[in-house]
């Protein structure tokens, strides 16, 4: 169980340091809040970047990835992702949800195993099969 108040993910508030994953090059950006509340973004090679620091600072989102008990199949974990990026505040209460759910065998890669995780609106896809236990 992870507490929900935990924070798994620093969010980001002030000036700061951070590394553009839109692309393999990677730019290391600085964001810096100005005054009027605009972000100053130096670092990037191209607007993408400048995007993805104002989505850093005002959205932070990460794709969710772990596994949930399986019963009646010939593994007892099934790994599952979520289909879309979870905001980061809300990722305690999407992996509670996640780790209590108890589906059963047989399982299909990419079935929908659980919608509106938490009332986050967002669904968990199955990423591997499971058949029934034999
Ligand atoms: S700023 Fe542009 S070039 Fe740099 S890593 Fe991001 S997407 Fe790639």
């Amino acid at each position: 169980m992870i507490a929900e108040n935990q924070r798994l993910i620093r969010v980001r508030d002030t000036d700061d340091e951070l590394t553009c994953i839109v692309c393999p090059i990677g730019c290391r950006l600085h964001a810096e809040r100005l005054d009027d509340g605009s972000l100053k973004v130096t670092g990037n090679r191209c607007k993408r970047g400048v995007a993805y620091a104002e989505e850093e600072f005002r959205d932070p989102r990460r794709p969710v990835t772990g596994t949930c008990a399986v019963a009646d199949g010939e593994v007892f974990r099934l790994p599952v992702k979520s289909s879309e990026p979870v905001a980061v505040d809300t990722i305690p209460s999407f992996l509670n949800a996640m780790y209590e759910l108890e589906l059963a065998a047989p399982v299909e890669c990419g079935d929908v195993v659980a919608t509106d995780v938490a009332g986050s609106g967002i669904d968990l896809i199955a990423t591997m099969s499971i058949r029934e236990e034999e």
